[in-house]
């Protein structure tokens, strides 16, 4: 322990460090000090953007920004992001998938629908599993497709 000299205050006091700095009181109230300063520009910030009544740059609605930069008022800023999302969601479909249409039956898509629902599936999962059944059936050597049509005749008689 060395006895050195608060820079603050004047006052002696022991340091586990040879050279002045704050004693304990001083060294307490610095913090306090600087805490309270942090939380008076916080609130002055916050209050000025509180006070600030901004022009949107799209409507020209006049409107309270929550942010410094906010430049759109609270609609044009929430039409401007869901319509960010839904391009992006629109562009990334376009570029990953392909559209498949098909005509059935009137009255058909009704009852796909709902036997696919059924089964816990949509309509795209109930028709890509389908085509994978089928192509693994037809995979199958010939014995054992015709044993799996006899199979499925076998179950259509009962009914
Ligand atoms: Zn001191
Ligand atoms: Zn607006």
């Amino acid at each position: 322990m060395f006895e050195v000299t608060c820079k603050e205050c004047g006052k002696k006091y022991q340091s586990e460090k040879n050279r002045d700095g704050y004693c304990e009181v001083c060294r307490s109230r610095r913090i306090a000090e600087t805490k309270h300063k942090y939380y008076e520009t916080r609130k002055a910030k916050r209050d000025e953007i509180r006070k600030k009544v901004d022009r949107c740059e799209n409507c020209g609605k006049k409107f309270k920004p929550k942010k410094s930069d906010q430049k759109l008022c609270e609609e044009c800023q929430y039409l401007k992001e869901s319509n960010y999302r839904m391009t992006a969601s629109n562009q990334y479909r376009k570029d990953h998938t392909d559209v498949i249409q098909f005509k059935v039956p009137k009255g058909m898509r009704a009852d796909l629908k709902k036997y696919a629902a059924d089964h816990g599936m949509n309509m795209t999962a109930l028709i890509m599993n389908s085509i994978e059944l089928f192509q693994k059936f037809l995979a199958l050597p010939d014995d054992q497709r015709d044993q799996v049509n006899e199979l499925i005749n076998k179950k259509d008689d009962k009914k």
